[in-house]
């Protein structure tokens, strides 16, 4: 049976790193007969240019009627001033929220050709393989009331609402109960429950839901010191899972222990295993058009897109084989070039890892 896939490419480098995952997805395509139809739309600043929102209807349509959706990225300084009600980033809050992309997989994997590119000493680094579940549709990012408001004397304040209801922390928690025992059966859940009530209650259902997955080694940490941990010895967590903003901190730190923002994909999922695929970096704008942006960790993503939304594990092993063989062939975007490398550009990396699949 036929499979759609939407694909999204979005604002800044979004367009160039799309064009080049979409060469691989052709080529394995072709090569497995996968029968995947592509469908397009437009989201974030593209989307506003177009339509005048940063979502429009007929692009959430198509993305609720797609069996995965292949984003690139969105954003940029040409929006920035707008009312933040239609910026790009809405656009990309509500289709995670109107499709229920309530679990976010962010790997942070070292591929050992890029240990040198890293900015901590290898031996800290080498062999580096986490996985951080991010809840991605509540907590403060979501939370109301917020807003900036004028106070009686005149100042104004800025507030925001971190909230969670059971519900929400218990689907995240059993999403990431079973990635663990898909791995290496560690699970660290990170919180600020010493501060926060809201994540008092994260940990009690985390705590509460351990005794139904006894493989599963549960630990707890603070957001602060789960920070310094990363960047002191990253290696001791296998799956780390937390809310969306200390997720969306630890998972761009996490990004940076592997070389580059560039290197890491990542899948948004709903509870039937649908979901968004996209890298974990955003649009760039200080490298747009330049033809020099990494495209592999979209690449990456079309990869993890194969694997748990379409079911397609083979070629999705087989994507990933062929990044790391371009890798061991030497051949490195501007991000993660080190000396005696061979740089090469967007489209060339796209066309390398296609020649080696
Ligand atoms: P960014 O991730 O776009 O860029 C951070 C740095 O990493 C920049 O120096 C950039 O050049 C570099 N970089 C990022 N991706 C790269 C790649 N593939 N290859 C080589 N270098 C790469 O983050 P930012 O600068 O904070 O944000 C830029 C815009 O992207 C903003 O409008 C922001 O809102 C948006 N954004 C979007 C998403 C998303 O679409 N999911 C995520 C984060 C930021």
């Amino acid at each position: 049976m036929s499979k759609t896939v939407l694909i999204l490419p979005g604002d800044g480098i979004g367009p160039e790193i799309i064009a080049e995952a979409k060469k691989v997805l052709d080529a394995v395509n072709a090569k497995y007969n996968l029968g995947i139809e592509y469908t397009d739309g437009s989201l974030g600043g593209a989307s506003i240019d177009q339509h005048g929102v940063p979502l429009s209807d007929d692009t959430l349509a198509k993305a609720r009627a797609a069996d995965a959706i292949l984003l690139g990225a969105v954003g940029g300084p040409k929006w920035d001033k707008l009312d933040p009600a239609i910026r790009p980033e809405k656009g990309l809050l509500k289709i995670r929220s109107e499709l229920e992309l309530f679990a976010n997989l962010r790997p942070a994997i070292l591929y050992p050709q890029l240990a040198e590119a890293s900015t901590l000493k290898p031996e800290v680094v080498a062999g580096l393989d986490i996985l951080i579940v991010r809840e991605l549709t509540g907590g403060i990012y979501f939370g109301q009331p917020r807003g900036i408001r004028t106070l009686e004397n005149g100042e104004r304040q800025g507030y925001n609402t971190y909230v969670y209801a059971e519900h929400e922390i218990e689907r995240i928690g059993r999403n990431a109960f079973e990635m663990a025992m898909k791995r290496d059966k560690k699970l660290c859940s990170v919180d600020k429950a010493n501060v926060l009530e809201a994540t008092m209650l994260w940990r009690e259902v985390m705590d509460r839901l351990a005794p139904e997955y006894p493989e599963v080694e549960l630990s707890h940490m603070y957001v602060d010191n789960a920070a310094m941990q990363l960047v002191r010895a990253p290696k001791q967590f296998d799956v780390m899972v937390t809310g969306n903003m200390f997720g969306d901190i630890l998972s761009d730190a996490a990004a940076m222990l592997t070389g580059s923002i560039g290197m890491l994909p990542s899948a948004s999922l709903d509870k039937n295993g649908c979901g968004m695929y996209e890298p974990c970096h955003g649009s760039a704008p200080d490298i747009a058009g330049q033809g020099i942006a990494n495209p592999l960790a979209t690449i990456l993503s079309v990869a993890m897109m194969l694997r748990y939304s379409l079911d397609m594990p083979e070629p999705a092993n087989e994507i990933e084989a062929a990044v790391s063989k371009v890798l061991d062939q030497g051949l490195r975007t501007a991000d993660i070039y080190t000396d005696g490398m061979q740089k090469v550009s967007t489209s060339e990396m796209g066309a390398a890892v296609v020649a080696a699949l």
